[in-house]
């Protein structure tokens, strides 16, 4: 394991797009990680390998996340590193989205966050150690056209990270955002519904898009990477952050 990471970290959404990613990329370094998703066939394929251990959970389960924490804990060791990578994108405009477009955002992209912060952060404090990283967006700060539950979820979920690093500090712990633009994922392609990735890179003003000055979609490995940085050692200095990773799409 690389001297600069966790030796555990728990991974939520590790199943698919930048939660797989960050996952792939901790078992290179070396880490062993917990790997939460509520899909539990996507989650068995990488059960295959001996560093990881798959829990089929959702994280709107608070009891479950417990139990999790408490079995990990109790077999393998101390859990340092905390990535909430779980989220949905619910589409629509706010006049015309159902009902419960919003719970359903706020229900995974706050709440799994919140319900998992505290199952685990009581035990980095007393451990007076550890890192969380929350995939947020960038559409937290910047609003969209069609997207007004999930962004309103991610600027809510980035808020309580900070807040939570705020609580955290005294403790040693370090609590970062790392807020991804246009990625290439499922989550992405379902959004994108066959419409080709270079529009997105050209921007779409009808939606407030303004294109990313990169000229490319980012590749779930490049939000990986800022994210591995905040859970190592490397950023120690690093709390309350929120990184753009979105090719200059935002600022
Ligand atoms: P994805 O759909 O490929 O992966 C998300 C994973 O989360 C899936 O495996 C899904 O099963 C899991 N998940 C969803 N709800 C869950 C629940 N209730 N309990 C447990 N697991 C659950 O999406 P992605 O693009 O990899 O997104 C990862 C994170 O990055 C999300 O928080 C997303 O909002 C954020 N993000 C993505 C993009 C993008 O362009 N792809 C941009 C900005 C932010």
């Amino acid at each position: 394991m690389s001297a600069h990471l966790p030796a555990i970290t728990l991974v939520t959404g590790a199943a698919s797009g930048i939660g797989a990613a960050i996952v792939g990329a901790l078992v290179r370094e070396g880490g062993r990680v917990v790997a939460i998703d509520r899909d539990e066939r996507a989650l068995a394929a990488l059960s295959a390998q001996r560093s990881i251990s798959v829990f089929p959970a959702d994280v709107r389960d608070p009891a479950a996340l417990v139990a999790i924490v408490e079995q990990v804990e109790r077999e393998l060791g101390a859990i340092d590193g905390l990535v909430h990578a779980a989220g949905v994108l619910p589409l629509g405009a706010i006049c015309d989205a159902p009902e419960s477009a919003l719970r359903d955002a706020l229900a995974v992209n706050v709440e799994g966050l919140w319900s998992i912060a505290r199952a685990l952060a009581p035990r980095m404090i007393r451990r007076a150690r550890g890192a969380i990283v929350t995939i947020s967006s960038n559409a937290g700060a910047t609003p969209r056209v069609g997207m007004g539950a999930y962004c309103a979820s991610k600027a809510a979920a980035t808020m309580l990270t900070r807040c939570l690093a705020l609580e955290l500090a005294p403790h040693g712990i370090r609590c970062n955002v790392v807020s991804p633009g246009s990625t290439d994922t499922p989550m992405l392609r379902r959004m994108l519904d066959g419409a080709s990735p270079s529009e997105l890179v050209r921007g779409r003003p009808d939606a407030f898009k303004l294109g990313i000055p990169l000229g490319r979609v980012a590749a779930p490995e490049d939000v990986a990477q800022v994210a591995l940085f905040l859970l190592s050692e490397r950023a120690r200095h690093v709390t309350l952050q929120d990184v753009r990773v979105d090719g200059g799409a935002t600022f």
